[in-house]
């Protein structure tokens, strides 16, 4: 087996659990390169020579992983996603067992299941266009504005620089939004509208119920308070009830569909895939590409199949993971 790990050593803490992955990854006989990112990576520069390795290994956090899933979009070659940032969201979503020998033993597996990406396009100030994938979600509003706020901390607090920017800004800005969603327009107020491929957060929160990245549809959730007790109703909720289906979500609205359009009342930060952009932005366009992205699951994994031998321990009937 010919593997290409791309790694980004500037995400997360700087942990050498990749290291451990490649160690349990390679067998007699096989090639590993390891390509490890700069600091300004070309994401398509890194995944040029794809066509050469029958499997990409994308390591990094949920802004590096999602650059490279976009640019490995639609080569049908399998990627497997390695944790090495700080909140690790995107392979939370995923749901593969996180070990570095359990992600290299689904490797060997090759179980792969095809997942959708979103697209994103926007002006900026000049009037200059720009295109970008995610793998998440974008917002704007509130949520760009915690990103942006927790970036000085991210390296020494982690996840919790997150919550200390939230609670830093108690009385987010109310905006007045204007939705479409496959044609049809929603007019809605509140402090930030968020589109996403995938809507569990931190501490496993489903945002909205049964929202997957195997549908070929976005998932478009409006958060409609202006008041940041209101705005901990929704995530207290989800601590006793993570997958939404029982209580719901207060102050959150969502639509689902495949060509959204967001327009702002004021210029608002714009965040993807937690990674916030320069300037402000007034209105953005996301579609979704569905099934875009090859990705190895395991059995744990609610995209794969209930055993498929990946999460056995050795060679016994023992299954590590069962659902
Ligand atoms: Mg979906």
């Amino acid at each position: 087996m010919r593997t290409l790990i791309i790694h980004n050593p500037r995400s997360g803490f700087g942990s050498d659990a990749v290291f451990q992955f490649e160690r349990a990854l390679v067998h007699g006989g096989d090639e590993c390169v390891l390509r490890m990112l700069s600091e300004e990576f070309d994401a398509r520069a890194a995944c040029a020579d794809v066509a050469d390795f029958d499997m990409v290994v994308v390591s990094g956090g949920d802004g590096t992983v999602a650059s490279l899933l976009y640019a490995l979009r639609g080569t049908g070659t399998p990627v497997c996603v390695f944790p090495s940032g700080t909140a690790n969201l995107l392979a939370a979503n995923i749901g593969n067992a996180p070990e570095p020998s359990a992600l290299a033993r689904a490797c060997r597996v090759g179980k792969t299941d095809d997942l959708d990406l979103g697209e994103v396009s926007w002006d900026d100030e000049r009037g200059q266009r720009h295109t970008r994938g995610f793998a998440l979600m974008s917002g704007t509003g509130f949520d760009a504005q915690i990103m942006q706020a927790a970036l000085p901390r991210k390296a020494v607090m982690g996840q919790a620089a997150y919550f200390a920017a939230a609670i830093a800004h108690p009385r987010p800005a109310v905006e007045r939004f204007t939705i479409t969603v496959d044609g049809v327009t929603h007019e809605r107020e509140g402090i930030t509208c968020l589109v996403a491929n995938n809507a569990m957060i931190q501490a496993d929160i489903e945002l909205v119920p049964g929202c997957r990245m195997d549908d070929g549809l976005l998932d478009v959730i409006m958060v409609k308070t202006s008041d940041a007790a209101h705005l901990l109703a929704p995530l207290a909720l989800g601590l006793v009830d993570r997958t939404g289906r029982a209580l719901g979500r207060p102050h959150l609205e969502a639509f689902t569909g495949r060509e959204i359009r967001v327009e702002v009342s004021e210029p608002v930060p714009f965040e993807v895939d937690g990674d916030v952009v320069p300037g402000l932005v007034r209105a953005y366009e996301a579609r979704v590409l569905p099934g875009a992205a090859r990705i190895v699951v395991d059995a744990m994994s609610p995209y794969g199949s209930e055993d498929d031998g990946s999460s056995r321990f050795g060679d016994s009937d023992v299954i590590a993971y069962p659902r």
